[in-house]
């Protein structure tokens, strides 16, 4: 700020909310998503690094005019794809607030570190996950919040055999096993391969036609790969998956994990939240037994990104990877619980609290368990709505509040099927109206919408179906080949077509 006065701080300050405001206003009028101006796209990228310094109100007027007329798309109460919400109002604001006091919530007696304890109390009271003080942890979101707790489980299972892993390496022990399934997020995958195990020791357990982990199928795995001398020590079961929605039956792979003494995580980046829905919280059973619960505040709480959170049942398993205490941080102001730090891999944290605890006092549980509710509602309603249009095919039952689905072109041809669904999130996207992506479920390529949104309307899904039939219809009418040779407007107006695609399995 040296060369700011007060006051220009102070009226620029205003000018952001107005402009933020502004652009929030305009939001449901605009188009979902479009894509980028080319020579607008060209001067981001090109930007030179300036050699002087502009004043604040010029730098705003590049913001209004340059960054936020190109936005993701998220925030419209019609985008539907990936996993991207809406920011939560009282999140935003909080977010100002948070980097004018820029501590570093690593640990110490400020505001924030012990606001960070108590919202990370919240998120697993919300959730009904048992919580201790010290048992958990905000992150950056689910992937390394995955990190944090395979690296936990991992440590245990050292443990147990009778090894310290934090000073011996892996090299002591046989091969660790893990249990996985198709629908599992590729953020667990990458965590087994950075964390040494090697993907071949993940296994990929069957489920059952909605996406289920297949118990039947996990006891038999476990016991063969016993039987061969591995050390299975991990089950990763899904509290919603990114492709379906689907929550995994926690009840008996928990038994079994007890049996068999497993950690049991659960991946609820996405679906988590979903336990506050009187309507499908039966689905959540069992969950409070995990040994450890990745999820994401900046998902179905609209918290603005960032802000995952690591919850683990026994503190110690968190702390005991990962403390490590060098003499310059010796600080008795930090309490009994010590350092932030000594539970994850970040020792310079953002104040990620404040917007939690903005977003959830803003709402109260009530209120988030209202909007929750509303999105499964919805989303059960697009399920009806597609399973009674003959043009269109329902993949898998809505349990949350994802809807699988496909688009089904006149010639019952598969292959043509494929081709075609493979084509139609960027076609719809393109079109500007509704924002959907794609996936492959079981081999063959789908349409998934999530709603996140509490302002999404049954209006707004009827957008959204109506752009799939008319994008439909569009593709099929066309010959298909290389984009180049078709000239379709996605080769025309979008070179970067491929960024809008989904990879299986990401979000
Ligand atoms: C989003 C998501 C992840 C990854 O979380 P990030 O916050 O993107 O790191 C993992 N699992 C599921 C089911 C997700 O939806």
């Amino acid at each position: 700020m040296s060369d700011t006065s007060p006051d220009d701080f102070r009226s620029a300050a205003r000018a952001t909310a107005e402009l933020v405001c502004d652009y929030l206003d305009a939001v449901p009028e605009r188009p979902v998503w479009q894509p980028m101006d080319p020579a607008e796209r060209t001067a981001l990228l090109a930007a030179p690094l300036p050699a002087e310094g502009r004043p604040l109100a010029e730098l705003l007027e590049v913001i209004g005019t340059r960054v936020m007329p190109a936005p993701m798309g998220n925030g419209h109460p019609r985008f539907f794809g990936w996993v991207n919400s809406a920011p939560a109002p009282a999140g935003i604001l909080a977010t100002l607030a948070a980097a004018a006091m820029n501590p570093s919530s690593a640990g110490g007696d400020h505001a924030d570190v012990h606001l960070e304890r108590a919202v990370v109390r919240w998120i697993a009271e919300l959730v009904g996950f048992p919580h201790s003080p010290g048992g958990g942890i905000l992150t950056s979101g689910t992937s390394m919040a995955t990190v944090l707790c395979l690296a936990a489980a991992r440590n245990r299972a050292a443990r147990l055999a009778g090894y310290d892993l934090r000073e011996q390496g892996l090299s002591c022990l046989p091969p660790l096993v893990g249990y996985t399934t198709a629908e599992t997020h590729s953020c667990v995958r990458k965590a087994v391969e950075l964390l040494g195990l090697g993907s071949r020791n993940l296994r990929t357990v069957a489920t059952d036609p909605a996406g289920r982990l297949d118990l039947d199928a996990l006891r038999a795995a476990v016991a063969e790969d016993r039987t061969a001398g591995r050390l299975p020590f991990l089950v990763v079961a899904s509290a919603g998956t990114v492709g379906t929605g689907a929550v995994d039956p926690f009840e008996p792979i928990a038994d079994l994990c007890a049996d068999e003494q497993l950690w049991l995580h659960v991946d609820g980046a996405y679906g988590a939240f979903g336990a506050l829905d009187p309507a499908i919280a039966h689905r959540y059973a069992g969950m409070d037994r995990a040994d450890s619960l990745a999820l994401d505040p900046h998902k179905w709480l609209g918290v603005p990104v960032d802000c995952g959170c690591a919850l683990v049942r026994h503190t110690e398993e968190l702390r005991g990877t990962f403390s490590l205490v060098p003499s310059y941080l010796r600080d008795e102001s930090a309490g009994e619980l010590g350092w932030f730090s000594e539970y994850g891999m970040e020792q310079t944290r953002p104040f990620r609290s404040l917007k939690v605890w903005a977003t959830i006092a803003h709402r109260g549980r009530a209120g988030i368990a209202a909007d929750i509710a509303r999105c499964t509602a919805l989303a059960r309603r697009l399920g009806e709505l597609v399973e009674a249009d003959e043009q269109l095919e329902l993949l898998a039952p809505v349990e949350t509040s994802i809807v699988a689905f496909r688009y089904r072109p006149e010639a019952a041809d598969e292959q043509l099927a494929d081709r075609v669904n493979r084509e139609l999130p960027v076609a719809v996207q393109l079109r500007g109206r509704a924002f959907v992506t794609g996936a492959l479920h079981q081999g063959r390529e789908m349409l998934r919408a999530c709603l996140l949104n509490a302002a999404t309307t049954e209006d707004d899904l009827a957008v959204l179906l109506d752009e799939v039939r008319l994008a439909g219809a569009e593709l099929t009418g066309r010959p298909f080949g290389p984009r180049a040779e078709s000239g379709g407007p996605e080769a025309a107006r979008n070179p970067d077509g491929d960024i809008n695609r989904q990879v299986t399995g990401d979000s």
